[in-house]
């Protein structure tokens, strides 16, 4: 047996995953860190230990209330988003969360992320809990955008924002920003989950702040469901979680790949 407490947790949490049918995955913007996404706190996040450049935090700057008074300021941080979003690929572990949600298919993905990766690597069963950030609307007539033409796809210079729909209203992403409640879409999700029982429970990248994120690992732990926190960092789950790999989450990945599927 390995002496290095990594390894040997790798090994365990392998053993539980080859075992299980329902897996749930709850994923955060450190899934897609590898993929040159910043993160906003945590490890490496453009502001754990600052305000954004208006002197707001972000949670500020990209809330609802921001929005309905400063909708050019709460666009520069959606450009942000978006323009990182634009270039990016799915890293191994979007391939490898993915390829468990084919090969067991009443596994389910829960994710905060709004850059549209675990989509591109093919995931199955997945749920948007904060929408897509390329999914563009009017937050007046609610007519859907282009978002090729409007914002030629958060590529190159910024246009003049916000972005405004031929109504005149101020175009958004479809994207829930702080204060806001989710659609009804993301909470019946939510209620489905919940009824639902899985052998394991994983949350990857995530820095934990909404509690709609938080309960499917607690109410797991508590009911003895084996839960796993995949994050270079430490977070309010870390205490809750039966196995923690402090590694970033592609590298945990490949090391996890390399035990259930080697060559
Ligand atoms: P967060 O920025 O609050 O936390 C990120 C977490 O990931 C931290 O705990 C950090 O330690 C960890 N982390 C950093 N690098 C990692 C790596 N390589 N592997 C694994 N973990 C790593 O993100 P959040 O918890 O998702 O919440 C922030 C909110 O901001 C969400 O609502 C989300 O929609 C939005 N957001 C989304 C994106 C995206 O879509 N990619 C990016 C930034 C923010």
């Amino acid at each position: 047996m390995s002496s290095d407490p990594v390894e040997r947790t790798l090994d365990d949490v392998a053993r539980r995953l080859s075992d299980a049918e329902r897996i749930l995955f709850v994923t955060g913007a450190g899934l897609s860190a590898d993929s040159g996404l910043p993160t906003y706190r945590g490890v490496g996040g453009l502001y754990e230990d600052r305000d954004t450049d208006d002197g707001v935090p972000i949670e500020v700057a990209l809330s609802g209330s921001m929005f309905a008074i400063r909708p050019d300021l709460t666009w520069r941080y959606l450009w942000e988003i978006g323009a990182s979003c634009a270039g990016a690929e799915p890293n191994d572990a979007h391939g490898f969360i993915a390829r468990l949600t084919r090969e067991r298919p009443e596994s389910w993905v829960l994710t905060q992320n709004v850059d549209g990766l675990h989509r591109r690597a093919d995931t199955r069963n997945l749920v948007e809990l904060h929408g897509h950030a390329f999914d563009l609307l009017c937050s007046r007539c609610g007519r859907e955008q282009d978002t090729a033409g409007l914002i030629n796809g958060y590529s190159g210079a910024p246009p003049d924002l916000p972005p405004r729909c031929e109504c005149g209203g101020v175009v958004r992403p479809d994207v829930v920003l702080f204060e806001e409640a989710l659609p009804a879409k993301a909470v019946e999700a939510l209620d489905r989950l919940e009824s639902m029982r899985f052998d394991v429970v994983l949350a990857v990248g995530t820095s934990a702040m909404f509690g709609y994120v938080v309960r499917p690992i607690t109410r797991a732990s508590a009911a003895g469901v084996p839960t796993v926190e995949i994050n270079p960092g430490t977070t309010d789950l870390t205490n809750f979680v039966r196995f923690r790999l402090p590694v970033p989450a592609s590298e945990a990945a490949r090391r996890l790949a390399a035990r259930l599927w080697p060559e």
